[in-house]
């Protein structure tokens, strides 16, 4: 057969693509060659549906010691006593909690979408929001932080059986503790999804929610610098509250109910290439050198925050403990929306993605602002005085987003800098 050229040019060009631009894109990173190899490996042929020593096919002989070996990695990281490595995401593994936790209509708690939340905690347009009950708590309008109060009283007046925390467009630290003390107050199961922070935290630099909830999710593939894919990770485990019982009668422990909401519960065979790149991923991250990778990441958003609101532009709460920011354009650029913004962006080849703002009075398709995040382009070698050229010139772009010859001078400069920055080496 003939090699299928029409696809791999696809891929060249989304190389070059990758190669080329600033990726300020809070969600994305680079992964390394190894992580990449284990993806690409065999290990995509082989069928394992169950788990390590209990599967229902044969010859999973490899497959098992490398997903044996991403189970202990992990929770070494994160100090877990538990970990489920089979999520084929982030919302696949928020999808098994739910599906472990809820009956259908029965009613949890998360962060409003359009105040930094995820889809996969109650929105509408999401199993989350369509077969559960969700309750949204919001962030505070002056301080543009979450409500801790206004969460209090939400949970004590709608009984929620779980709620959970962590955001997508949220760039402070939580305050677990005192979400533990509400979920007791009410007898729910504390959730945190730390799909972005992940990374800062596995180094120390943020707070471990493992420490304070039931349960912890988490994608791979953001600050954690790993193959897509998800997790869900306890601190320690627990009879489960549900009374669910084995075949003998005896209460179960909350990881086998976690382990059946994956499988079978929600998934069917794993994706042992990506399990594999997991393992890869973990071992990276258990290294010295990811404490230094995380701790510039940290430090690069601190200091382009910092060179944003020198230039008169708008951070939803003021600054950053983490990756990312929320830069709000309406006090700036009045008639630009996050839309605009991003198209305009784009086609300089700093890629951003638009994003509401708090209160936001324009659409989810129009929005008012803008996400910015640091991941990616520190993999890249960024530091500090890189962030000081973005912000310098995504004003540049955004005072004047329809000028042909603004865009062209600012992608030039663009692809030059990020020639001295290499992609797949770290
Ligand atoms: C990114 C994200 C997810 C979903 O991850 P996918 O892998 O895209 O499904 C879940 N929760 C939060 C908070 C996220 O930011």
């Amino acid at each position: 057969m003939e090699r299928d050229n029409t696809i791999f040019e696809i891929i060249e060009a989304e190389y070059q693509r990758q190669l080329k631009g600033m990726e300020l894109i809070a969600s994305e990173n680079f992964v390394s060659n190894e992580v990449m190899q284990a993806m690409g490996s065999c290990l995509t042929n082989k069928y394992a549906e169950g788990y390590s020593g209990h599967r229902y096919y044969g010859g999973c002989i490899n497959v098992d010691k490398s997903e044996t070996l991403a189970i202990e990695r992990v929770k070494r990281i994160f100090g877990a006593e538990f970990a489920n490595v089979q999520p084929h995401s982030g919302a696949q593994a928020n999808a098994a909690v739910f599906f472990a936790c809820l009956k259908p209509g029965e009613t949890f708690m998360g962060l409003n979408l359009d105040h930094g939340g995820h889809l996969s905690h109650g929105s509408r347009i999401n199993t989350s929001g369509l077969v559960y009950n969700p309750v949204g708590y919001n962030v505070n309008k002056e301080t543009g932080r979450v409500d801790y109060d206004e969460m209090e009283s939400l949970a004590i007046k709608n009984k929620p059986k779980l709620i959970v925390g962590g955001a997508s467009a949220y760039s402070r630290e939580w305050d677990y503790e005192r979400m533990r003390s509400i979920a007791d107050k009410v007898g729910a199961i504390l959730m945190i999804d730390m799909a972005h922070p992940a990374g800062l935290i596995a180094a120390g630099l943020l707070k471990n929610p493992l420490k304070y909830a039931h349960i912890v999710t988490s994608t791979t593939h953001k600050t954690l610098r790993g193959p897509r894919g998800g997790i869900i990770l306890m601190g320690k485990d627990f009879e489960n509250p549900f009374g669910k019982k084995n075949k003998k009668g005896e209460t179960l422990m909350m990881s086998s109910v976690l382990n059946s909401a994956v499988f079978p519960g929600i998934q069917g065979g794993p994706l042992e290439h990506v399990i594999a790149a997991k393992a890869v991923a973990f071992n990276e991250i258990l290294q010295p050198s990811f404490k230094d990778y995380a701790l510039q990441v940290k430090k690069n958003a601190s200091k382009l925050a910092e060179e944003l609101i020198k230039r008169g532009f708008d951070i939803v709460s003021g600054g950053t403990d983490n990756h990312c920011m929320l830069v709000d354009l309406r006090n700036k650029y009045p008639e630009l929306t996050g839309k605009m913004a991003e198209t305009a962006l784009v086609a300089a080849d700093i890629t951003a993605n638009k994003n509401m703002v708090p209160f936001d009075p324009r659409s989810a398709f129009q929005t008012s602002g803008i996400r910015l995040g640091t991941p990616a382009i520190t993999t890249r070698g960024a530091k500090e005085d890189m962030m000081t050229l973005i912000a310098e010139l995504i004003e540049k772009v955004l005072n004047s987003p329809e000028d042909e010859k603004v865009i062209s001078s600012v992608r030039a400069q663009v692809n030059e800098t990020m020639k001295d920055y290499p992609l797949f080496a770290w």
